[in-house]
């Protein structure tokens, strides 16, 4: 081993940490709207609106319209490929939106779990062919970072050894490829989001979900130094440190940060620029609080440390809108409601009055979560 062939120039590193820096500044955080047409259509069900492509459409224009007071809070939003290229009642394009707001525009690049033989039910995420080529579209089309997201789970047989490996390879192939769109069409820099999400399915304690995430964390940095990845344009999407949903014991928001922070600190190298948590089933509430908790952890802590929520920031807003029009207004503010509660968490000055939205306090667990 010699050394690794520069493939990235001064200036392309350069717009990659610019891009992940203006995703994480301080109090922003990433709107996950990316729910493939199958989970968009899960969300739909629960306030019985129907899955079309104009629904779909609606509600999406509702979040990206939301007024001003988002700015501070929202640094980058993830699509889903459909979205990217539908456009607001006045024919703007999505992505010019989402941009003359400030806003970096994301796309979910990977193209589901599939099994991994021989597992316990572990999978790993589909989606490398024709990435290279996809991103350079995706590129052109005005997105400037992506995510793939791995899945793994907590049994007392798993994660395997096979699952850990194999999640972390993915990912680290992803990030190269986000990285370096090579080729005929000349470098089209994407910052990658690694995602390898520990699902809080079971009833293992704190410390297992700690002990796993260092031991997938530990993987994935290994991976990524392997496949030259550049760290510092790149984000992470972790879970949080949490006991699985049905443990009987009862963590606090403080042990649940310094679970996280630990861990975090024992993996995660400081020349990646911020740690984007997902929500993963926690209640809107809880998200925000553990967030909070998180940024106050009496650890130090060399990254920012945001949110990038899908359920914890929509469930209210989707309640609210019912799928009909008249609850356009409705719905905004609940979004604006989560986006500032947690802006204000990635700062770690949130204070919980209590009552804070329709779906606040609500579980969003769902088991063997797809998205
Ligand atoms: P949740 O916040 O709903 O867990 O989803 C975020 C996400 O993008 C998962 O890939």
């Amino acid at each position: 081993m010699t050394h690794a062939h520069p493939f990235l120039t001064a200036e392309q590193k350069k717009e990659l940490n610019d891009i992940a820096h203006r995703i994480v500044a301080p109090g922003k955080g990433i709107l996950a709207a990316d729910e493939s047409t199958g989970s968009i259509a899960k969300r739909f069900q629960s306030i019985n609106a129907e899955n079309t492509e104009e629904n779909r459409r609606l509600y999406r224009q509702l979040l990206f319209t939301a007024d001003d007071r988002i700015k501070p809070c929202i640094g980058g939003v993830i699509f889903f490929h459909e979205t990217l290229y539908q456009k607001d009642d006045s024919g703007k394009p999505f992505p010019q939106l989402i941009k003359e707001k400030g806003v970096v525009v994301g796309i979910k690049v990977d193209k589901g779990v599939v099994p991994l033989a021989g597992t316990n039910g572990e999978t790993t995420t589909q989606g490398l062919d024709g990435l290279y080529e996809r991103c350079a579209q995706y590129k052109k089309d005005g997105a400037d970072f992506a995510k793939w997201r791995c899945v793994l789970k907590i049994t007392s047989t798993t994660p395997s050894s096979l699952a850990i490996m194999e999640n972390a390879n993915v990912l680290a192939r992803y990030a190269s490829i986000c990285q370096m769109v090579s080729g005929l069409s000349g470098y089209h820099g994407i910052v990658p989001i690694v995602e390898p999400e520990i699902l809080p399915d079971g009833d293992h304690d704190l410390q297992r979900c700690q002990y796993v995430t260092e031991k997938v964390l530990a993987a994935v940095y290994k991976a990524l130094s392997d496949h030259h990845v550049y760290l510092e344009g790149t984000l992470l999407k972790p879970n949080m440190v949490t006991a699985g949903h049905s443990c009987p014991k009862k963590y606090t928001a403080q042990e649940i940060g310094m679970a996280t922070v630990t861990a975090l600190r024992r993996t995660v190298p400081s020349a990646v620029p911020g740690i984007t948590f997902l929500s993963g089933g926690q209640s809107e509430e809880e998200a925000t609080i553990n967030l909070n908790a998180i940024n106050n952890c009496p650890l130090h802590k060399p990254w920012a440390l945001t949110f990038s929520y899908g359920r914890a920031l929509q469930a209210s807003a989707l309640k609210a809108w019912g799928g009909k029009k008249e609850n356009g207004k409705a719905c905004q503010e609940e979004y604006i409601k989560r986006a500032l509660n947690n802006s204000q968490a990635a700062l770690g000055k949130y204070v919980s009055s209590g009552n804070e939205g329709t779906a606040a306090g609500e579980s969003l667990f769902v088991a063997n979560h797809a998205y």
